[in-house]
């Protein structure tokens, strides 16, 4: 144990040299990060950092073999090409290639001192009891004037597609939850969205003038919503405390630098109001994001859903979970009755804010616009399904949405024929198709983007499976074919690790 720390001392020190500290940043580019730092201490997060990195480093030899075992499992299940599929560009992978990655909390993420004592490991030569704060919530909610309420700014270094990503984001979240966001230059608790280098925020309020950054590479509202979100108080949900649940983590493949991106929260830091782990969440990295021969580290117990990770699309867990935070849902005692896994709508008790695939003023209508309506029979049905216009480009997701029903009773089935212009990345980060199989309709479905998905066969939980075609770009199509099949038949992914059955809602 002396020796360890002995040795880490000096492993701390040595990184620590002046020089080094900085990595590839430029001078202009520290300057400026330190200023986004606000009130963080600079040295303090820095050395904080750097130790959390060298405990981490050695997480691969804490693994046990029962643990590597399920991982090698799981790989023989999921398809070398779905394990080698490319990421899109997520904001671990932009701040690593920025050189910004390393000043950060786990990728993105601008600790506050408090949070600092609180989640990082403390210097062994002054610890006085600091880390004995453990139980204290370390996100703070946002409150202005005694409401719910997120004042921001946007700083002339922004981009035009930077400022047009944190609008829709903003946009987003303002109209999924009771916070109210409000532009303002001069409010004393706010968030000013910049161009820093890389993507990166606070976590909740900090009280003062809070930066968020979105830099090259993060002007998509997958980067805006993600950043926003860490500015609300959410962490990573691959760093949930429960993750090992549903993901198998192979410490060994992630570059020694960045395993301590890929440690776990406590139950005392993180809460998630009972709710699922949503491979398919805003707040998830994908599998081989920093790894740069793209090797998988990071695999879905329930392997189906492999391709939802990195998606950075917001998760109507994500919607429900923030509601529950901010007590939104608290608010409305009366109203709505919602169905397929809605829930009040705290700015109109009397409607529901739905999940995907599901719309009107109790979720039980497909949403209007393109899409259709599908009547499943005993006998093979086939349908071109797709989203967006050729030549296209959007800020945000535009959606077509389909919705088989079947009899009461009867399970169905559906196999993708084929997939005609996806970019075929992990998450399906610009365009895919997603199928909601599992009877909890607020769980992202299984998402799909890649030619060689043609041939994936689903069966689903219930009679009646929302089909979502989503693109940011162009337009593609896939065929797919369904039919009604017996109860008896086993469904996709019926793994203990995803809600089977209706939770609480
Ligand atoms: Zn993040």
């Amino acid at each position: 144990m002396r020796l360890t720390s002995f040795l880490l001392f000096f492993v701390v020190k040595a990184f620590a040299l002046p020089g080094n500290r900085w990595g590839k940043l430029t001078a202009a580019q520290v300057e400026e990060f330190k200023e986004s730092l606000g009130r963080t201490d600079a040295d303090k997060f820095h050395d904080a950092l750097l130790r959390a990195r060298e405990t981490a480093r050695f997480a691969s030899s804490a693994q046990s073999d029962v643990q590597i075992k399920e991982f090698n499992e799981a790989v023989k299940v999921i398809s070398t090409k779905t394990l080698s599929k490319k990421s899109g560009g997520g904001v671990s992978k932009v701040n690593i290639n920025s050189g910004i990655a390393e000043q950060l909390y786990k990728g993105d993420m601008i600790l506050t001192n408090e949070q600092i004592d609180i989640l990082l490991p403390s210097d062994d030569s002054n610890a006085t009891g600091r880390k004995k704060r453990q139980a204290q919530a370390p996100a703070l909610l946002w409150e202005n004037d005694g409401t719910t309420k997120v004042y921001y700014e946007f700083a002339p270094s922004l981009t035009p597609a930077a400022k047009a990503a944190a609008q829709a984001g903003i946009n987003f979240w303002h109209k999924s939850t009771c916070i109210d966001f409000v532009q303002s230059t001069t409010a004393t608790n706010r968030i000013k969205f910049f161009r820093g280098s890389g993507c990166f925020s606070n976590v909740g309020m900090t009280g003062g003038v809070q930066t968020l950054s979105l830099g090259d590479g993060c002007e998509t509202i997958g980067h805006s919503t993600h950043e926003i979100g860490h500015a609300l108080g959410f962490w990573h949900t691959q760093s949930r405390w429960d993750r090992d649940t549903y993901l198998n983590v192979y410490f060994a493949k992630i570059p020694a630098e960045w395993r301590d991106q890929f440690t776990k929260e406590t139950k005392t830091t993180n809460a998630n109001y009972g709710m699922p782990h949503d491979y398919g969440s805003v707040m998830h990295y994908d599998g081989n994001e920093l790894s740069p021969n793209g090797q998988t580290y990071m695999v879905t117990k329930a392997t189906s859903y492999q391709d939802n990770m990195g998606s950075y699309i917001v998760g109507f867990y994500d919607v429900a979970m923030m509601n529950t935070h901010y007590k939104c849902t608290a608010k409305c005692t009366t109203g709505a009755t919602c169905l397929n896994g809605g829930i009040r709508n705290s700015r109109a008790c009397n409607t529901c804010l739905c999940p995907a695939g599901w719309s009107g003023a109790t979720c039980n209508t497909r949403p209007t616009g393109c899409g259709s309506s599908l009547t499943a029979k005993a006998a093979v049905q086939s349908i071109t399904i797709g989203a967006g216009t050729a030549g296209v480009n959007l800020v945000d997701f535009t959606t077509c949405n389909y919705l088989i029903t079947g009899p009461v009773g009867k399970k169905l089935e559906i196999v993708i024929a084929t997939m005609n212009g996806y970019e075929c990345l992990n998450g399906c980060f610009d365009n895919g198709i997603e199928i909601k199989s599992i009877a909890d309709h607020r769980y992202t479905g299984i998402r799909k983007c890649c030619s060689e998905d043609a041939g994936t066969k689903i069966v689903s939980q219930k009679h009646i499976v929302p089909i979502i075609a989503f693109t940011r770009f162009n337009r593609q199509t896939a065929r797919i074919t369904y039919r009604w099949v017996e109860s008896t038949v086993a469904s996709t992914a019926t793994t203990a690790q995803i809600p089977a059955t209706k939770p609480s809602y």
